[in-house]
């Protein structure tokens, strides 16, 4: 059983951005992804859907009542 231990210290993984096998390992800074274009790629992603969370606030503003 001492090859559990080798997939521990670098285990292969398919990258989430491009599906191509890489290795989860602290020489790779960039996983899970496969290279840094892609780990770029994802969080751009990220970046742009949080730019584009709506406000619904302004839509529900009607609780205010007249004294
Ligand atoms: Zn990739």
């Amino acid at each position: 059983m001492s090859e559990a231990r080798d997939s521990i210290a670098a285990r292969v993984i398919n990258c989430p951005r491009c599906g191509r096998e890489t290795r989860w390992e602290k020489a790779n800074s960039w996983r899970p992804f496969c290279s840094e274009r892609c780990k770029l790629i994802d969080l751009g992603h990220w970046a742009e859907e949080k730019y584009r969370l709506p406000e619904t606030e302004s839509l529900s503003g009607s609780e205010e009542r007249p004294p």
